[in-house]
């Protein structure tokens, strides 16, 4: 991911190192490039506006132009902007709250659901030293359920037991009940996707929110899939509500756009990066390490 915008970045920054001493207008014509390459980067229109007023604002002061090196500045100020546009501080998936800490996924088919929950289940185990409980509510896609077993085995947590013909949002009551029951400290509720946004899905993840009460209701989003995931991102944001959201397939050749407009237009933080199939292929989502790996 951010290869190209990288490279493009590259090129417009050396330029503008190159010149020396800086006018307003070169700034304004590094700008303009950059605006392009954030756009070919399949940035939505309105964040890109923001994010060049916001920079220039700042670039075309007097004590940028005037000082020692200007460019330099200009190049921090992007930087600064970059990382305040991917959201700041990094933000953990918190699970700060009384046992059984219900954690949802949502998300698309397709989309990395089952093996985020996986990998941040094995994550909280390792890392956190908590005992997890996987359950699969998806009871449309077969062998769903199965597949989450399968993939709980592999990162050593539990898994709750297949009822078959139980409802989504009988699975989440009793994955509650069972993980207070057996001291389990995390419950991850891997929901049904669908193929695209639909009323019925929409609906149900909300029923299974509304009676599991999860303390984070996380996101899973391809980050292949450009603006379009930011697009799903604001819809479950306006019809669910999320917390925070994880990026997958971020090993992948995406442009990038999603990850740098995910934040701005939702609201919500990334909080996770998925960056292969394998279980331990998840990452916290570091926006300032990620403004540094854009700019090179
Ligand atoms: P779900 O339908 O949303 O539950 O999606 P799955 O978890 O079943 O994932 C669909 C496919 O994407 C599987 O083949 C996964 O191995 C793969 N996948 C999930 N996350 C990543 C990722 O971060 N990188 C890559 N390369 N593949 C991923």
């Amino acid at each position: 991911m951010f290869e190209n915008l990288t490279g493009r970045l590259g090129e417009v920054f050396d330029r503008l190192k190159r010149r020396g001493a800086l006018t307003e207008a070169d700034v304004t014509a590094a700008l303009r490039e950059v605006r392009i390459a954030l756009l070919e980067a399949d940035v939505a229109l309105p964040v890109v506006k923001d994010f060049i007023s916001a920079v220039r604002e700042r670039a075309v002061g007097q004590e940028v132009l005037r000082g020692i090196n200007p460019a330099q500045m200009v190049i921090k100020i992007v930087h600064d902007h970059l990382t305040d546009m991917l959201g700041g501080d990094a933000v953990e998936v918190d699970l700060n709250a009384p046992a059984p800490v219900a954690i949802m996924m949502v998300g698309l088919q397709g989309s990395g659901k089952t093996t985020t929950s996986a990998k941040l289940a094995r994550r909280f185990r390792l890392r956190d030293k908590k005992r997890v409980l996987l359950a699969s509510l998806d009871v449309y896609r077969p062998a769903a359920q199965q597949q989450l077993e399968v993939l709980a085995k592999q990162a050593e947590v539990g898994s709750l037991p297949i009822v078959f013909g139980e409802k989504p949002v009988a699975i989440a009551e009793r994955a509650m009940k069972i993980a207070a029951r057996e001291g389990y400290d995390v419950v991850i509720l891997d929901t049904a996707g669908r193929l695209h946004i639909d009323d019925v899905l929409m609906d149900e993840v909300a029923a299974v929110k509304s009676k599991a009460r999860p303390h984070e209701t996380i996101l899973v989003a391809d980050a292949m899939t450009g603006q379009d995931a930011v697009t799903i991102a604001k819809t479950f944001q306006d019809r669910v509500g999320l917390t925070g959201i994880a990026l997958t397939r971020v090993d992948g050749d995406a442009r990038g756009g999603a990850a740098l407009a995910m934040r701005s237009v939702t609201g919500k933080p990334i909080k996770l990066l998925g960056q292969g199939e394998k279980l331990d292929q998840l990452e916290t989502f570091h926006p300032e390490r990620i403004a540094s790996r854009i700019l090179g």
